[in-house]
């Protein structure tokens, strides 16, 4: 793939304190690309779409807010559909997704490979820091989605492709988790993970509830359906 502009999405909500720490660092990482930022802000109101917008002076950012706490996926979407980028990616605001790591997935893409997902659950990736409790949530959300893809973390939220991959896909993104849909739905051959550690959230705190475990079972029976019975 000839070198493509790459777009960035940072989903927000509450994260002014991180956002100002990433932004900067994401800019140091990616001299030489072709790159833009968009941050989908959910109306913090911690002011987090202020800070942002503050630092599009600088920075090649656009700040979108949407009406309220819309949710993670769609906030995803949502940026990838306002994007301009031929190479989309997503990564969280709180400094837990190593902002190093994103030279390789993007570089992965312009190598040929549709998706490039960071991974916890390949070799040398791991988690920091979780509960014994969270960990076993993770691993039990993993098993259930295991017949509808052979990816190993596909729960990542750190990960770009190409707009193809997407491109005339019906996704319907509810709760957290954006890729395990377009890895059951997306047109795509050939897909990279590379290993990573989830770290500590740097400030402020998760948004991650238990109504998030019962939008994923909603979601695992819709994908079900479609990977199945093509409904
Ligand atoms: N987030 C969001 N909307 C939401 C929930 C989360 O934009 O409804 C953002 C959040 O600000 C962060 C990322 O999604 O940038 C991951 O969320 P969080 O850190 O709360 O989840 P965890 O890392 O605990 O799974
Ligand atoms: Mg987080």
């Amino acid at each position: 793939m000839k070198f493509k502009k790459v777009s960035i999405i940072i989903p927000t909500y509450n994260e002014s304190e991180n956002i100002k720490r990433l932004i900067p660092l994401l800019d140091s990482i990616l001299k030489g690309y072709d790159y833009e930022i968009v941050v989908v802000d959910d109306s913090s109101p911690d002011g987090t779409a202020k800070v942002a917008e503050k630092l599009a002076e600088e920075y090649p950012v656009r700040v979108l807010v949407r009406d309220g706490k819309l949710g993670l996926a769609s906030a995803i979407l949502y940026g990838f559909k306002n994007a301009n980028g031929d190479v989309l990616g997503v990564i969280d605001a709180d400094l837990q997704h190593p902002p190093q790591l994103i030279r390789t997935l993007v570089d992965k893409i312009m190598d040929g490979y549709d998706i490039a997902i960071a991974s916890r659950y390949v070799e040398g990736g791991g988690v920091e820091d979780w509960s014994f409790y969270r960990r076993l949530v993770s691993k039990g959300a993993i098993m259930l989605a295991k017949p509808l893809t052979r990816v190993k973390d596909p729960m990542s939220g750190y990960f770009f492709l190409r707009r193809s991959v997407i491109d005339g896909a019906h996704l319907n993104p509810k709760g957290y988790k954006l890729l395990l849909e377009i890895l059951v739905k997306g047109k795509y051959e050939k897909v990279a993970e590379v290993p990573y550690v989830f770290t500590k959230r740097m400030a402020g705190e998760s948004k991650l509830n238990a109504s998030e475990y019962w939008e994923y079972m909603r979601l695992l029976v819709h994908l079900y359906k479609a990977k199945f019975l093509r409904v």
